[in-house]
C-alpha cells in the first residue's frame, strides 16, 4: 500500500532484513568495512556495478536507511547525510564551484556558513556576494555570468528574517543559477522546498531532527531538477549522469574525499528523531506562538518577534511558505542589556545555552556570545541589539514556561 503521510513514511520505510534477527528497529552497523564472497562481487561493487557497501567512510546501511528515509518524505533524487550541517554546507559548494565562479546570499547567515563562504571557499577562488535578499533588484545587478549558485536560510537566524522563496528562484532559474536554501529551521514536515523552486536543500540535522539535539548530523536534498549542463564544474557530469550530475559529483568524489562521514550511532540517533519530528516540531511551534502572544503582555519587553504573530512583517510569506509553523524561535528586546542579563539569570526552567530545536527551551543573549567576537557596528548591521535575546523554544508544557518567564520578567528590578 502506498504511504502517504510524513510520520508513516518515516515509520514505514522499512530495511532490508537479510542479516538481522527480524528487529523492528534498524540495527545499527558499527563497522568500517565489509565482507564479500569472490573477488568479482568486490570488484563489482567497488566499481558501482552491484549497490553493496564497501566501507562506511563511502556508505553504511544505517547511514543509507536514514538517507532512504528523507528521501520517502522528501521525494528527492539523491540524499547525502553527512558528520554535521557545516559539512552538508560545505560538501554541496565544494561540489558545485570552483575559482572564478561567485554565489550570491546575504550576510544574515549561520555565522559559520559566513565564514565558510567567505574565508574557507575565498582562498579557493570562490568569491561571495552579499546582498539584501528581500531587495530584489540588488540580487539581480549582483548575478552574473558567474554566478552559480543563490544561497540563503529560509528564516534567518537570529533576525527571524523571511525571503520570498519563489521570486528568488525565478530569478535566480532565469539567469541559469541554482537555488540551494538552509532549511534547518523549517523541517521537511513543514516546508515543501521544491515546490518553491528549490535545487538543493542543506540542513543540519543536529537540530530538530536528531530527536532534539542529541548528536550532529548533516543532510543534502538534492531533487535533481536543476540543468548542470549550465555548470562549469558539472557540465561533463551533466552529459554523464543527467539530472544525477550533481550527486554523482558528490558521491563519487566530494564527500568520500572530504570523509565528514555521519557515524553510524548518529545515524541510528537521527532515524529515531525524524520518527517523533512532525509531534516535536508542531508542539514546539504552537508552544511559540502562545509564548509570544504571552510576551507581548509584558510591559519590561520593548518588541517580540516571532513570524506566526499576525504583526510581524513575515507573517503572510511565514503562511504561504510554511504553512502554521513557521519555526520556534522568538526573539525580543529588554530596555537595556543589564535587564536582558538579570532576565536570564532569572529563570528555572529555561536553560541558559546556545543552540536551538532542543526538545527543551534554550535562552541566550546572542551580542555577548555568539556575536561577542564581532565589532558593534557589525552587529547593528546584522540586527543583533544589545539588548536581545534568543528563545528557543522547546516541548515543555506551556504554562511551566510562561511561569518562568513571567517570574524572571517580575524579579528583573
Ligand atoms: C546549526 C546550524 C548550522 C550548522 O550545523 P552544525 O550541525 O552545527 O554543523 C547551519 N545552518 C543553520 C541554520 C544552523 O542553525
Amino acid at each position: 500500500m502506498e504511504l502517504k503521510g510524513f510520520s508513516t513514511k518515516v515509520i514505514h520505510t522499512g530495511y532490508a532484513r537479510k542479516d538481522a534477527h527480524n528487529a523492528l528497529h534498524l540495527p545499527i552497523y558499527s563497522n568500517a568495512a565489509f565482507d564479500f564472497e569472490t573477488a568479482e562481487e568486490m570488484a563489482d561493487a567497488f566499481q558501482g556495478r552491484r549497490p553493496d557497501h564497501t566501507y562506511s567512510r563511502v556508505s553504511n546501511p544505517t547511514v543509507e536507511n536514514f538517507e532512504k528515509r528523507v528521501r520517502s518524505i522528501t521525494g528527492a533524487l539523491g540524499v547525502t547525510a553527512l558528520g554535521s550541517g557545516m559539512a552538508a554546507i560545505s560538501n554541496t559548494f565544494f561540489t558545485l564551484t570552483q575559482a572564478g565562479d561567485n554565489i550570491v546570499t546575504s550576510k544574515h547567515l549561520f555565522g559559520n556558513s559566513l565564514s565558510f563562504l567567505t574565508s574557507t571557499l575565498k582562498a579557493f577562488g570562490v568569491e561571495t556576494k552579499l546582498v539584501d535578499l528581500t531587495n530584489f533588484e540588488e540580487v539581480k545587478a549582483a548575478i552574473d555570468e558567474n554566478t552559480v549558485a543563490l544561497f540563503f536560510e529560509t528564516i534567518t537566524n537570529p533576525q527571524l528574517e523571511i525571503v520570498d522563496i519563489a521570486v528568488l528562484s525565478k530569478i535566480a532559474h532565469e539567469h541559469g543559477v541554482a537555488v540551494i536554501a538552509d532549511s534547518t529551521l523549517t523541517p521537511p514536515n513543514t516546508f515543501n522546498a521544491p515546490a518553491f523552486g528549490v535545487d538543493i536543500e542543506v540542513i543540519s540535522s543536529t537540530k530538530i531532527i536528531s530527536g532534539g539535539a542529541t548528536s550532529t548530523g548533516g543532510l543534502i536534498i538534492d531533487y535533481g531538477r536543476f540543468d548542470w549542463s549550465r555548470n562549469a564544474k558539472l557540465n561533463d557530469f551533466a552529459r554523464r549522469f543527467g539530472p544525477f550530475a550533481f550527486n554523482a559529483k558528490l558521491r563519487k568524489e566530494i564527500q568520500r574525499n572530504l570523509g565528514a562521514c555521519l557515524s553510524p550511532f548518529h545515524a541510528y540517533l537521527q532515524s529515531l528523531g525524524l520518527e517523533t519530528l512532525d509531534l516535536r516540531f508542531n508542539k514546539a511551534a504552537n508552544n511559540s506562538l502562545l509564548l509570544a502572544e504571552y510576551l507581548q503582555t509584558e510591559s519590561k519587553i520593548k518588541q517580540v518577534n516571532y513570524p506566526g504573530l499576525k504583526n510581524s512583517p513575515f507573517y503572510d510569506l511565514g503562511r504561504k511558505q510554511f504553512g502554521e509553523n513557521p519555526g520556534a524561535i522568538i526573539t525580543f528586546d529588554f530596555r537595556s542589556r543589564a535587564e536582558s542579563f538579570r532576565f536570564l539569570n532569572n529563570l528555572q526552567i529555561i536553560n541558559r545555552a546556545t543552540n536551538i530545536y532542543d526538545n527543551r527551551s534554550l535562552a541566550i543573549h546572542p551580542a555577548s556570545t555568539i556575536f561577542g567576537d564581532f565589532t558593534p557596528e557589525t552587529r547593528e548591521s546584522i540586527n543583533v541589539s544589545d539588548t536581545l535575546i534568543r528563545l528557543s523554544v522547546g516541548i515543555e508544557d506551556i504554562d511551566d514556561l510562561i511561569n518562568d518567564i513571567h517570574q524572571a520578567i517580575e524579579r528583573i528590578e
